[in-house]
């Protein structure tokens, strides 16, 4: 069974599809407003429901022009951690440019949740600093560009940690990337395919009285025929 952990597209494929918006609800960086209050974002947590598995994406991003001040950013990102602590959910993080900063922000909030670093593309530095959390991490068609050499970094992660995403693009699909990933790591895709069931459980091992079998429903989202 190939599990996309995060997409922003209803795939024909039949696999999971974790994807974000309908299994998850948060604000992106890129879609933050300077002006946003605390009563705003209030709001949003009232649409929250026993069907959403995470929070997010949210995060943080340095290299995005035109957003708002990576210290806005934060403050949003802090009202997220606690939300997801609230609700006993893992966060949903896209981290571009800034990870000394997430770090600081998870130094700061001895963080302890389970936090999913999406489109991974830190250095094997950076994945010693993670490990210090409740970090997982994933792989999509950025990594898949890289050189052999680059693409050598998802080796570094533990297997119990890894996941796979198609994000917001289609030209990549989620078999393309186990393909790849069995590969590189020297796997058998069906023993790429079992890791990452067992991870899709753990991942999701904080909520309340909800089974693998019931995030695997949630996830079999009907496809378009
Ligand atoms: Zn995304």
């Amino acid at each position: 069974m190939l599990i996309d952990i995060h997409s922003h597209h209803l795939s024909r494929e039949d696999h999971l599809q974790f994807i974000v918006g309908v299994h998850s609800l948060g604000v992106h960086p890129w879609q933050l407003q300077s002006d946003m209050t605390k009563s705003e974002f209030d709001k949003l947590k009232k649409l929250f429901s026993p069907k959403i598995l995470a929070i997010g994406e949210c995060g943080l991003d340095r290299r995005r022009q035109g957003i708002i001040d990576i210290l806005l950013q934060e403050k949003v990102l802090k009202w997220q951690m606690d939300w997801a602590q609230e609700v006993k959910r893992p966060l949903i993080i896209h981290c571009v440019h800034a990870h000394s900063d997430l770090l600081k922000v998870l130094k700061e909030r001895s963080y302890r949740g389970k936090i999913l670093l999406h489109d991974f593309s830190g250095n094997s530095e950076l994945l010693k600093s993670y490990a210090h959390y409740d970090a997982y991490y994933s792989f999509g068609a950025n990594w898949l560009k890289l050189t052999p050499n680059k693409k050598n970094i998802i080796k570094q992660v533990e297997t119990s940690r890894l996941f796979l995403e198609t994000d917001d693009q289609l030209k990549i699909s989620i078999k393309e990337l186990y393909q790849e990933t069995a590969f590189v790591l020297g796997l058998e895709l069906k023993r790429l395919e079992e890791m990452i069931l067992q991870n899709l459980g753990n991942f999701f091992s904080d909520l309340d009285n909800v089974s693998t079998s019931d995030i695997i429903n949630n996830l079999r989202v009907s496809f378009i025929s």
